[in-house]
């Protein structure tokens, strides 16, 4: 966007930001380099969305599992550096996966697989590969079952992503959209992981291979120190600003109304650029939108999340910062000590393990106490050969309703129906994780914002081929575990 909206004389447009997760907050920051003014409206107490970061006993925690990849665009990670300064650690990746009941090296290492992998597995790996060429391929509707069947074999497909995705979604492979291969598995077949191993090799490794970037005081640090470079800019940021209801007059968005200590407040736009789920501003739009859009969005379904921190009385439990589950024998997915993210020492005699269970309000585990869910996690931990020998001190939980996008087979059609009258809105712009339905990561989020900021004309109207364009390479987003 020009320096100078020549529409509105000295005063740029007025930008109204919902929800202050990293792809609203990378809005407003890149939108307050330019003349806009710029109202961010967020309904919980902080900033940082799902990627937001808070202290239990002096541990800063993430919600889960939660790194800054260095495959990101080279201008988002310019950014996060100079923002972040010394505070932005470059760590290497030690995990571990557990695969046929033995722990291997996550990321793979060569070695490590080699000699780890149970044999009988690393043989019928092997085999799936020199197959390839002859196996014949699925017929029928494709699936996320059938892309991972055809591309890397039954051997991967059954012991690992399979039993993953039943848990992290709920559903089984078979009843999963393509488009979930296309942005979880990177690598599609076994010679590419086989690569990907390799470039893991000393002397193969570029400077950040196997490493990944994260700020001293958890994750959540890049969120608020962009936070605070935009007010600094002139942001304004509003938290506890619950968006009520999104006013238009035909198709076009006039501004919002959020509830805020029970108050209503008006706030007038001329953009609006949202970044809640695309669910949301649908059951908000006043007056409604036709009854197909509404349908369609009734049918769009988030996968939410539990987050277990179990706190326990001593400095460290393992040497590893994650530590990932794809059986199905134990309900959660994946375990994170955060004192081992930033290599913290500190608070001694203390630290934190943090399980991420996937799971739906109404199931079970939903509404079971905190305690209970302690007791739960421990079980689990020794039933996989890592018992919990030391003083548990207590447990608590964070929810998350919409930790993931279900990409069912369904799903694209119910998604195309609402993204199309969306984008038929002047002076509304939906992007991020929430609003685009999108698997990605942080870097992903931020890429939107740059790109939805990009396609703001200097008239302080959207450029909608430029937006198409840049809706165009968000397909080509990855994401990164
Ligand atoms: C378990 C887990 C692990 C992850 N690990 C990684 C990782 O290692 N690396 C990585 O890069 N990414 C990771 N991610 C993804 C990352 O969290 C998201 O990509 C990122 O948070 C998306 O940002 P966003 O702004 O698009 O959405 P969000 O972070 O979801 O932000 C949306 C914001 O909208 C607000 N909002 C919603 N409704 C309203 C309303 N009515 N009024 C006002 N505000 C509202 C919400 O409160 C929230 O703050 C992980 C995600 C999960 C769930």
């Amino acid at each position: 966007m020009s320096k100078k909206s020549a529409a509105q004389g000295d005063a740029g447009p007025k930008i109204t930001v919902l929800g202050a997760g990293p792809a609203g907050i990378a809005a407003a920051y890149a939108l307050t380099k330019g003349d806009a003014r710029v109202e961010v409206l967020e309904r919980a107490p902080v900033a940082g969305g799902n990627s937001t970061s808070f202290q239990i006993d002096g541990i800063w925690c993430d919600y889960g599992s939660h790194r800054f990849h260095p495959v990101a665009d080279p201008a988002v990670i310019a950014d996060v550096k100079s923002l972040l300064g010394d505070d932005l650690l470059l760590q290497p990746r030690h995990g571990r996966i557990r695969l046929g009941g033995k722990w291997i090296h996550f990321p793979l290492k060569p070695v490590d697989a080699l000699l780890r992998l149970p044999k009988r597995f690393a043989a019928s790996l092997l085999a799936d590969m020199l197959m390839k060429p002859f196996r014949g391929k699925r017929t029928g509707a494709r699936s996320f079952s059938s892309v991972l069947y055809d591309g890397l074999g039954r051997t991967i497909s059954e012991s690992f992503y399979f039993p993953y995705v039943r848990k992290l979604w709920g559903l089984d492979p078979d009843k999963l959209a393509v488009t979930l291969a296309e942005r979880r598995v990177s690598s599609g077949s076994v010679g590419k992981i086989l690569g990907k191993m390799m470039r893991m090799l000393p002397g193969m490794r570029g400077a950040t291979t196997g490493r990944f970037y994260y700020p001293r005081e958890g994750f959540g640090q890049i969120s608020q120190s962009m936070v605070d470079a935009a007010t600094g800019q002139g942001a304004a940021f509003r938290f506890g600003a619950d968006v009520a209801r999104i006013e238009r007059d035909d198709m076009q968005v006039t501004g919002v109304v959020t509830l805020e200590d029970g108050k209503e407040i008006h706030h007038r736009a001329d953009q609006v650029f949202s970044t809640i789920p695309l669910t949301t501003v649908v059951r908000l739009m006043d007056p409604p939108p036709p009854a197909e859009v509404k349908k369609a969005a009734d049918s769009i379904r988030f996968r939410g999340m539990i987050l277990l921190y179990l706190i326990l009385k001593t400095d460290r439990f393992t040497e590893y910062d994650a530590h990932y589950f794809p059986e199905l024998t134990i309900p959660i997915s994946r375990m994170s000590e955060p004192k081992n993210y930033s290599s913290a020492t500190e608070p001694e005699g203390r630290t934190i393990l943090c399980a991420e269970l996937p799971c739906d309000p109404g199931e079970k585990w939903w509404s079971m106490s905190d305690e209970e869910l302690g007791e739960y996690f421990c079980r689990w931990l020794g039933e996989l050969g890592l018992p919990v020998t030391v003083p548990v001190d207590r447990c608590e939980t964070r929810r998350l309703a919409h930790a993931y996008p279900v990409y069912d087979l369904d799903y694209q059609r119910h998604f195309d129906t609402v993204d199309k009258w969306l984008l038929g809105l002047d002076g509304f712009l939906s992007f991020g994780r929430q609003g685009l339905f999108a698997h990605d990561n942080t870097h992903h989020a931020f890429a939107m914002a740059y790109a939805a900021v990009d396609s703001l004309s200097p008239d302080g109207r959207i450029d909608r081929p430029r937006w198409a364009a840049h809706r165009h390479e968000f397909e080509s987003h990855r994401v990164e575990d």
